[in-house]
């Protein structure tokens, strides 16, 4: 990396937030589940100013400029990996803004936030920003990547909360422009914020958003329960959404026997849950309300309608009132897989109507054609979503990258087959890229690839390149 650009770079934020590659820390590098990265050198800024300033530095110097946030996602999208062109640009810093407009219910906030801040400062103000993961992302990368979660069902995602953007556009390079106003009612034209959400970092670098707000719930029950059948899976999910309650429901998870085993063995298993007889597939229900229970028992309401599914025999078994437990239990799936040896993650969705047929139909190319291959799908069952995650045993000889891709194909083509996404929440980014070109329409990528050249002409910002190759 020229000495030029560094001492141009600590103009811009102080020597001490501008690190040569080499000695660059390697959480910064590693990424969130596999693989490791390299970069020309990371920049620190604090402000929206300085961060535009850096945008525009790196385009001028012909070096492109990625955007990092708290680096948990999953798909490689800010994690660089050219240590003579890529300069790696945390967001850590960047916390200038947090304007609470009580009247409103929105908060105006730098990109740099976390999540869990976030959260604990609006706790005592009674609001919630309500994305809800087991991860602590940033702000910026939550915009990104337009992050779903667990409770996506009651809320929406990051898209359907976000009301603006301040962005620093790459062309013309380092300009500071705001996109919204930030009101519930807009149709003053294009909604352009909408374009930069789920762009993975390379059409413009987010600055600020302003975000809606909802009320924090005063009351929240959750059950885990143990349908009769794989069978009786989706009509549950039917009837609870048709229930008298179904405004209230704010979770509907699935877990595959092998990951609440996964869990069980991460968190302990005292109460053995369920008498030891794990269900093929359980579900986690959560209600929530802004009601206190004195004036709504949610409690009461999942026992009473589980009453009705237990007598009509559609659920065997179910554990009521230990909510702390059983989220404990859905948060450590992904750890207590890792502990088996490789995950293969698939985030994807499907019609309703197709989840068990293509578990099913997935299930049994793998058994025929990668018998190691140890399905332990979980996922957000409510809204379509499902990790249909693989582990490929310890035990097992590494698989080499032509098989992996063979797997990956494989498996995605059967996502296809069904009408479905290969990424549901976690985005687009260079692990994804070569599945995204081949299950997109060519005229759709074209469009794409000519937004991106408007935007960002020179690829002086990020690592997607969402055109045709
Ligand atoms: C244990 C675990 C659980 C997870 N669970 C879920 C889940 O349930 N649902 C879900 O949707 N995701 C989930 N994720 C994925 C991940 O948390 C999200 O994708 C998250 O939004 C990434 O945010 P980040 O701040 O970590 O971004 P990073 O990983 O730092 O970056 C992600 C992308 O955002 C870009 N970016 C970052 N900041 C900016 C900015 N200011 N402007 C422009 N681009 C920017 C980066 O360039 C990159 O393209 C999970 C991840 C882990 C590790």
């Amino acid at each position: 990396m020229p000495q030029r650009f560094l001492d141009a770079a600590a103009a811009i934020c102080g020597a001490a937030h501008v690190v040569p590659g080499a000695q660059v820390e390697p959480r910064y590098l590693e990424a969130a589940r596999y693989g490791s990265g390299q970069a020309a050198a990371l920049v620190r800024p604090a402000t929206s100013g300085e961060a535009a300033a850096l945008l525009a530095l790196c385009a001028a110097s012909d070096l492109i400029l990625v955007p990092q946030g708290a680096h948990t996602g999953l798909v490689l999208a800010g994690t660089p990996s050219d240590a003579a062109r890529q300069v790696l640009l945390s967001t850590e810093r960047m916390r200038e803004c947090f304007e609470l407009d009580l009247l409103d219910r929105t908060l105006r906030v730098s990109a740099g936030f976390k999540l869990s801040e976030i959260n604990e400062r609006l706790a005592p103000h009674g609001l919630w920003f309500p994305i809800d993961l087991s991860a602590d992302p940033s702000i910026g990368g939550m915009l990104a990547h337009n992050t779903g979660g667990t409770r996506m069902l009651r809320y929406g995602d990051v898209r359907a909360n976000t009301l603006a953007l301040q962005v620093a556009l790459a062309e013309p390079a380092g300009q500071l422009l705001q996109l919204g106003r930030g009101l519930q009612k807009d149709n003053a034209g294009l909604a352009l914020q909408h374009l930069m959400i789920g762009s993975s970092g390379s059409l413009a670098l987010v600055c600020e958003a302003t975000l809606k707000l909802h009320p924090l719930p005063r009351q929240q029950a959750a059950v885990l329960v143990a349908p009769a059948s794989l069978e009786a899976v989706m009509p549950l999910y039917q009837r609870a959404m048709a229930a008298e309650f179904c405004g209230l429901i704010s979770a509907f998870e699935g877990l595959s026997r092998p990951a609440l085993q996964a869990a069980l063995h991460v968190c302990g298993d005292p109460g053995r849950l369920f008498d030891g007889q794990l269900p093929e597939y359980a579900l986690l229900i959560e209600l929530s309300s802004e009601l206190p229970a004195a004036a709504l028992d949610l409690n009461a309401l999942l026992q009473q309608w589980l009453e009705s599914e237990f007598e009509a025999g559609n659920v065997v078994d179910a554990v009521l009132g230990a909510d702390e437990t059983i989220w404990a239990l859905r948060h450590s799936v992904s750890e207590g897989l890792r502990e088996q040896g490789k995950v293969i993650g698939f985030d994807i969705s499907l019609p309703r109507r197709h989840f068990m047929r293509f578990r099913a139909e997935a299930a049994a190319w793998l058994a025929q054609a990668f018998p190691a291959a140890r399905v332990a799908d979980f996922g957000h069952l409510g809204d379509g979503g499902l990790h249909f995650n693989l582990v490929w045993p310890k035990s097992e000889a590494a698989l080499p990258s032509d098989e992996l891709e063979r797997l990956r194909a494989g498996v995605y083509a059967i996502v296809a087959a069904f009408g479905g996404s290969f990424s549901a929440e976690h985005g687009v980014g260079p692990s994804l890229l070569q599945h995204y070109r081949e299950r997109s329409d060519p005229a759709a990528l074209r469009l794409a690839g000519a937004i991106q050249a408007v935007l960002n002409p020179q690829s002086s910002l990020g690592l997607t390149n969402f055109g045709p190759a």
